[in-house]
């Protein structure tokens, strides 16, 4: 294969739109497959980690995200049920992070797609993978018009969480099924919340934690987790969750007293955190979510989006100049990977049991947290890697 060839990337998301930016700066031919129509809104707590500001500038968007009307956060401030604080300054990341919507920011990604020459499809969802001899070959896809199916050597799943097309693949092998969803998030955004200036607020309770973050507009975004069966046992009503769960969090009960809604709720199922499989079949690569999900409350997860996808153009672009190369790409790209990513993910799943260990304990350590900088340093730096290629 020379790098005129194609790769079909699977989900325009932050990891599938910046990867086809990428690829398609380097010369290879990209078609992007997007199921939704952009812009659309997307559950997510819509804090942009300072270290993004890097890979903005690299796929030629700054300009355009700075000028799209975010709001500047300096710090995350963390609070346990009782009112117990710790600050996070954004600093520690390099600068001041970003709170701007999913709508706002997928669309500038996509756009810069198509601008560096990438030929997305929007509005067609990947329904199928072609096999041949046991490797992926190709995708059916599906959209208004009808059915198609292209060709490629090299086929990139960008679904997210959903890890649409790696699943297709290990249902086609084994009877592999979803597994029930522990956890479930809800998002909004608010008129009329109030966190303080500039500011990002952690609000933890029973069974989850919550995010309250300004974004453009004026408005604020929430999002949530909770457990699942709490989510039964409240039939589903995210307003009867925000009240009756979050805002048993003190702080969250005062800031968010005169909100009210100006978006339907959206909700999503958690199943897993971390790893995922890097490489699902033969010619399948995993970027983004679907090679690894991240703990939201690190607010890291676009961030790890735009790097593995960062990641996966330099594995690319150093192995697949010749058919046949996929056994050095896969290796390169889960040494880079591992290199990269493993201390990260590591920590992350050691901190998850803090975020929902019993109160007292959650108590214990906010304390423990608030009297010690360099500790609390430590850690959030721990949820973050060094630069690598
Ligand atoms: C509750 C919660 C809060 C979060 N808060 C933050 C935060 O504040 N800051 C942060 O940095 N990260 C946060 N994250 C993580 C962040 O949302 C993800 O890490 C990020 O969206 C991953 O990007 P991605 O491109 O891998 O996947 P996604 O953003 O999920 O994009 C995948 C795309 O693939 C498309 N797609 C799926 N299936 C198909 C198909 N079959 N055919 C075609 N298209 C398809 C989807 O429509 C979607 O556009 C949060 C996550 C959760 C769950």
């Amino acid at each position: 294969m020379n790098c005129g060839d194609r790769i079909i990337i699977v989900g325009g998301g932050p990891a599938g739109a910046s990867l086809a930016i990428r690829l398609a700066r380097l010369g290879f031919k990209v078609d992007l497959f997007e199921e939704r129509r952009f812009p659309r809104h997307k559950l997510c707590g819509e804090f942009i980690s300072p270290e993004c500001v890097r890979h903005f500038a690299q796929l030629g968007l700054l300009d355009r995200i700075e000028g799209a009307g975010g709001a500047r956060l300096r710090r995350t401030v963390f609070y346990s049920s009782r009112g117990r604080s710790f600050v996070v300054p954004s600093a520690w990341f390099g600068g001041h992070a970003w709170g701007l919507s999913r709508a706002r920011l997928d669309d500038l990604l996509l756009d810069q797609a198509r601008r560096a020459g990438a030929e997305i499809h929007a509005e067609t969802r990947v329904t199928g993978l072609i096999e041949e001899d046991g490797r992926i070959v190709g995708v059916i896809a599906r959209n208004a018009v009808g059915t198609q199916q292209l060709s490629a050597e090299l086929i990139v799943d960008a679904t997210g969480r959903r890890r649409a097309l790696a699943r297709k693949f290990e249902r086609s092998r084994t009877n592999a099924s979803r597994r029930a969803p522990s956890l479930v998030a809800f998002k909004t955004h608010l008129r009329g919340a109030r966190p303080s200036n500039e500011t990002c607020e952690i609000y933890l309770y029973r069974c989850g934690y919550g995010g309250l973050s300004p974004v453009e507009d004026g408005l604020c975004n929430l999002c949530f987790i909770v457990a699942a069966h709490e989510v039964r046992a409240h039939g589903g009503d995210a307003d009867a969750l925000l009240r009756r769960i979050v805002c048993t969090n003190a702080r969250a009960a005062k800031t968010l007293r005169d909100a009210r809604a100006v978006l339907p709720w959206s909700s999503a199922s958690i199943e897993r955190f971390g790893r995922m499989k890097l490489a699902p079949a033969p010619n399948l690569l995993a970027v983004g979510d679907a090679a690894s999900f991240i703990d939201p409350f690190t607010g890291s997860g676009l961030l790890l989006a735009l790097e593995s996808g960062e990641t996966l153009a330099h594995a690319i672009e150093t192995n697949w100049r010749s058919a046949g190369a996929w056994d050095e790409l896969k290796g390169d790209y889960a040494r880079r990977y591992e290199a990269r990513f493993g201390r990260r993910l590591h920590w992350c799943a050691a901190f998850r049991r803090f975020a929902f260990a019993p109160q007292r304990a959650i108590e214990a350590g906010a304390m423990l947290l608030a009297a010690s900088e360099r500790a609390l340093r430590h850690v959030a730096q721990a949820t973050r890697a060094r630069r690598a290629r």
